[in-house]
């Protein structure tokens, strides 16, 4: 059986014939099958198999998620990343989270570390109606900032401590606006789906090339899973200077 348990949703890639055997595993109430994951917005494909509703509340690494399974991805992948995430900032530091979705790294970093401000941008209204709620189920009103609209025209400017890019497809061509984002001295955490030989030369470049002579310390690239085959979804962490 390949699927995953999101809130008290099992989620699985195929209909299985033990449908009613599942419902003993811990947690799980209603089924679900994922189909395809659509578009810039990253909406799924979902037909309900046991339930009536596709809503969930979330659990990990002691933040809550609210999200709908059916309208909202979950990477179970990014587990490791999100835990990263969640620590690595400093006292006062004030981040901007270019892609925030429902608040995938921005909530465990409010509430786990001591930022003074997330800027936390996402495009799609869905995802930007669960990040609010998430902000307030995780007691975060005072640290983050929701921002509905395109990161590249509503990111405020030249105030980044850290900019977090979690997102793959074109990422690239959002570095110019992280670019103008990040201040002198800031990190960027820049993702990119990447072919295995390149996986550890493209991203690195690709920053570069986008500072276009600013001075780039590359930190860190790690591997955070595999995303097809012979393709890596892989973070750079870089310092601005
Ligand atoms: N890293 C996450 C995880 O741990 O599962 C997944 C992030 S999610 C795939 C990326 C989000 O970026 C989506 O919610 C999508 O709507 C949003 N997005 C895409 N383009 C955007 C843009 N130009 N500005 C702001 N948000 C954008």
């Amino acid at each position: 059986m390949k699927g995953k348990v999101i809130g008290d949703i099992l989620v699985l890639k195929n209909e299985p014939d033990n449908l009613q055997e599942l419902l003993n595993l811990p947690e799980v109430k209603r089924i679900v099958k994922l189909g395809r994951i659509n578009g810039v917005k990253r909406e799924p494909d979902v037909e309900i198999l046991v339930g009536d509703s596709t809503e969930t509340i979330h659990r990990e690494n002691h933040c809550f998620f609210k999200l709908d399974v059916a309208k909202i991805m979950w990477s179970k992948g990014n587990t490791t990343e999100r835990q990263r995430i969640a620590k690595i900032v400093e006292d006062g530091e004030i981040v901007v989270d270019m892609f925030a979705g429902i608040g995938y790294f921005s909530i465990p970093m409010a509430v786990h570390s001591n930022p003074e401000k997330i800027y936390s941008i996402e495009i799609n209204p869905v995802s930007y109606s669960y990040l609010n709620e998430n902000i307030m189920l995780n007691k975060a009103e005072g640290i983050i900032e929701p921002i509905l609209g395109d990161c590249r025209e509503v990111a405020p400017k030249g105030i980044a401590d850290r900019v977090l890019m979690g997102y793959i497809g074109n990422t690239h061509e959002f570095l110019d606006a992280a670019m103008e984002i990040v201040k002198p001295g800031g990190i960027i955490h820049y993702h990119e789906s990447v072919p295995d030989l390149l996986k550890f030369k493209r991203p690195p470049q690709r920053i570069i090339d986008a500072a276009k002579g600013r001075e780039v310390e590359i930190l860190k690239k790690r591997i955070i899973k595999k995303y097809s085959p012979g393709v890596y979804h892989v973070v750079v962490d870089a310092k601005i200077n």
